[in-house]
């Protein structure tokens, strides 16, 4: 079928349904990719995208980033981490501010750059801003491995690090109706599609693990449509050209050799159990949480006018905050969710500003 095909079946799917259709991409990139392919444009009245939690610089809490600014003015210190981060506001600054002072500040593509500098300059401690879900998890947990086996006592990861279904979980038990999730393809590659499975079975919720292609989306929304017409709540992989169902053992392995699961908290959502990963106690002396134990940091605010946590929680549009567009744009970004690529508040004002 070409993609003309699919777009009329989701049409006609959808018109068969007699009812608003709310579906869910957890992921930021494909609240992206539904935004710059002009889909949203072409999708059925009764169907809406809501976008949730799956932004990792946007869930990272304010004293994650508090701690993380406070670690970079140690001195004989850098601190190593993706570009994204640089630019989200903590509570009184942030590292992009910070390096402006004098820190050492470095963005770098993988963390396997800052595990290199740490062993080219053993006199300084090289913190690594562990962010992220699933998908960069064992990565950084190899750096981890790989420092301890090779006694590199001066790396370290902070870690924020996240996982995605329990979160999902939290967002069911709340105010959110979704009709059905577009699943991530990314992080599924590691996990599989079996940790969904509790939504189809516990909430009777179809899930859709989609690649990220506009062509990807069209047929993992026409397979949810199709789901919720037939009544059936089932978890299907649409992005079977990289996600297995069992996901990848050997990325699940090193994740679980390195972290353990821990309760985390996820910025406006609040502490969700055994969401976190924290670094194993055989790896703890590369913990860059303990390493400055006594680190002044100020108590963690957010911007009351911000509401980010409710639009990451799919319970409000980023026009609905009064500061969207009039103080808070990407060039001035209030919140999180206005800074990264991925962010929803980011991706509305590129692509669905209103005047
Ligand atoms: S527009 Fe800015 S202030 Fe409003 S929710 Fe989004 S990031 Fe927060």
């Amino acid at each position: 079928m070409s993609i003309k095909d699919h777009i009329k079946k989701v049409k006609e799917i959808s018109s068969g349904i007699k009812r608003p259709v709310k579906l869910m991409e957890v992921c930021g990139t494909h609240t992206v990719s539904a935004f710059r392919s002009g889909l949203r444009s072409i999708l059925p009245e009764n169907l809406l995208l809501l976008s949730g939690p799956g932004c990792p610089v946007c869930v990272t809490p304010n004293d994650y980033l508090d701690m993380a600014i406070a670690i970079a003015k140690q001195p004989d210190t850098r601190v190593a981490t993706f570009g994204d981060m640089i630019r989200v506001p903590g509570t009184e600054s942030s590292l992009e501010y910070a390096r402006a002072q004098g820190a050492d500040i470095q963005v770098v593509y993988s963390p396997l750059e800052a595990l290199k500098y740490a062993q080219s300059n053993p006199g300084r401690k090289v913190v690594f801003l562990g962010v992220g879900f699933e998908t960069t998890t064992p990565a950084i947990a190899w750096t981890i491995k790989n420092a301890f086996e090779k006694s590199t006592a001066n790396y370290y990861v902070l870690s924020a690090h996240k996982i995605v279904p329990p979160a999902m979980a939290a967002l069911l038990q709340g105010e959110i109706k979704v009709d059905g999730f577009i699943c991530p393809g990314h992080v599924s590659v590691i996990i599989g599609a079996r940790p969904y499975d509790f939504i189809s079975r516990d909430y009777h919720i179809p899930c859709v693990v989609t690649g990220f292609e506009p062509s990807d989306m069209v047929v993992g929304i026409e397979m949810l449509l199709q789901q919720i017409a037939d009544e059936r709540a089932e978890v299907e992989i649409q992005y079977s050209r990289s996600v297995k169902r069992e996901g990848n053992p050997e990325a699940q392995a090193i994740i679980r050799e390195v972290f353990e699961e821990c309760d985390t908290e996820w910025r406006g959502i609040g502490v969700i159990p055994q969401s976190g990963l924290a670094i194993r106690e055989k790896f703890a002396a590369h913990d860059a949480a303990l390493l400055y134990p006594a680190l002044e940091l100020p108590a963690p605010a957010e911007n009351p006018g911000c509401i980010c946590g409710e639009i990451l929680k799919g319970i409000k549009l980023p026009y609905d905050c009064k500061l969207f567009n009039t103080v808070c744009s990407p060039s001035s970004p209030v919140g999180a969710c206005m800074v990264s690529g991925e962010g929803t508040c980011a991706a509305y004002f590129k692509y669905a500003k209103r005047s």
